[in-house]
């Protein structure tokens, strides 16, 4: 093996997973080499073990690229702005390990509770149900009736039109 060789294979590698495999292409976001193996993406099977859809997909970098925000990212305010919704995402998508860099001051937020049992929900671990803004986990213990249910979409729509 050559040196340029050996040059070109310690380069070729990915910037988040270090697999250096044959299929490597650059970030149109932040110009990094990622594992091009969008084409391995099994469709509604949410694994998170695709780099390149993983950084496009929970990340913020490739969202501040889109909508063309001045700056870098991880200080970038409109970004956050996007995301005032759910800063909880927002702090995730700045720091998760689908990044190159990560977001030095992510946003501040309160963390989310089941309206059915009172534990935790981390959004960005997803398993919960979101209806009408009122959250729970998606199990069976956590499981509403019909009439909660009901319940839930009226006080919803007569918060809307007060
Ligand atoms: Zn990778
Ligand atoms: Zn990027
Ligand atoms: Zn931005
Ligand atoms: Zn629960």
């Amino acid at each position: 093996m050559t040196k340029a060789t050996i040059e070109k294979i310690t380069k070729s590698r990915c910037g988040l997973c270090g697999n250096a495999r044959k299929k490597l292409t650059k970030t149109a976001c932040c110009g990094n080499w990622i594992c091009d193996d969008e084409g391995n993406y099994v469709i509604f099977s949410y694994a998170r073990n695709c780099c390149s859809r993983n950084h496009r997909r929970f990340t913020l970098c490739p969202h501040h690229h889109e909508e063309k925000h001045k700056g870098d990212w991880t200080t970038c305010k409109e970004c956050v702005a996007d995301f005032s919704n759910t800063p909880e995402m927002c702090a995730w998508y700045g720091t998760n390990g689908y990044n190159f860099k990560k977001m030095p001051k992510p946003p501040a937020f309160k963390p989310t509770y089941c309206s059915k049992c009172d534990k935790r929900i981390v959004l960005p671990d997803g398993g919960y149900s979101d209806l009408c803004g009122v959250i729970r986990h998606d199990t069976e213990a956590c499981d509403i009736t019909e009439e909660e249910r009901k319940k839930i979409i009226a006080d919803y729509k007569s918060k809307e039109h007060n």
